[in-house]
């Protein structure tokens, strides 16, 4: 199979273009807290049946910066992905080019790609932006602190992935961080989840991690969430604030685990939600 080729918008003085990892495999039977049979019947899918959902990277260019939101999943999660450092090298953006990560957060498909293999950084210029609630949950507690044995093993491999990147991360709270470039938390679905707004002109982009996972059943029914959602109701709180945001001012979104390019907009009628691909 072919790559998909990326897809760019032009937002004032930015260029954003998405770039493909990959599939990830996962079921439906991963929610939480919902009645599974309803989660079924929405989705016409049997508990155990295989759902690929896209994982997207998103490159921002412009104003002298060439920044990358989130890394992938390196080599940690099956040759399905981790398709990433090569679809940039084949659109011709070398990747010591590439002057800023900005993570939306720290889970394994999306900053497991900050290194490779054996644990040498990908990006060996850049400079790594996350939120500060976001990188003491996973990097500075110490792993006894761990909840379960997922937690656990996302804190290995944050530790990993951001160790070699220490002296060039900057920690960041809500706020404009380069110019246009704004940081905004949407926590829920891990402690410091955040949202890159991309302001150009009249134009933006919120590129809003993974404010939906299941686009096909979290539309209609956004209370649906998952075990990967570090704390679920506010996670489900967090989808319909910015849902419901966007969906009035009509800001275009992109999504990590919308299909690829993961570009949309969103539409609200009749208290339902949809999503028109852009
Ligand atoms: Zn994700």
């Amino acid at each position: 199979m072919t790559a998909p080729a990326p897809r760019s918008l032009v937002i004032g003085d930015y260029t954003v273009t998405a770039f493909s990892d990959g599939l990830f495999e996962t079921t439906i039977d991963v929610t939480v807290g919902v009645d599974k049979a309803m989660t079924q019947k929405i989705s016409g899918k049997a508990l155990d049946e295989p759902v690929f959902l896209s994982v997207n990277a998103f490159l921002v260019e412009g104003r002298g910066v060439r920044a990358l939101v989130d890394a992938g999943t390196g080599d940690t999660m099956g040759s399905a992905l981790g398709k990433l450092p090569d679809n940039l090298r084949a659109a011709g953006v070398g990747l010591d080019s590439i002057t800023h990560i900005l993570l939306t957060h720290i889970h394994p498909d999306h900053s497991n790609g900050l290194v490779d293999g054996v644990g040498q950084p990908w990006f060996p210029r850049a400079e790594i932006v996350v939120q500060e609630t976001e990188i003491r949950f996973w990097y500075d507690r110490d792993l006894s602190q761990a909840a379960h044995d997922r937690q656990l093993r996302n804190m290995i491999n944050a530790k990993k992935s951001l160790a070699p990147y220490e002296k060039r991360t900057t920690r960041i709270g809500d706020g404009e961080f380069l110019p246009g470039v704004h940081a905004l938390m949407s926590p829920g679905h891990t402690p410091g989840h955040n949202t890159w707004t991309i302001e150009g002109g009249a134009d933006s982009l919120i590129i809003w991690g993974d404010t939906i996972h299941m686009a096909f059943m979290q539309l209609e029914r956004p209370e649906i969430a998952f075990v990967f959602d570090t704390d679920p109701a506010q996670a489900v709180a967090s989808r319909l604030r910015l849902l419901d945001r966007v969906a009035a001012d009509r800001t275009r979104v992109a999504g990590m685990h919308l299909d690829f390019p993961g570009y949309g907009v969103v539409r609200k009628r009749d208290g339902r939600y949809t999503i028109d691909a852009e």
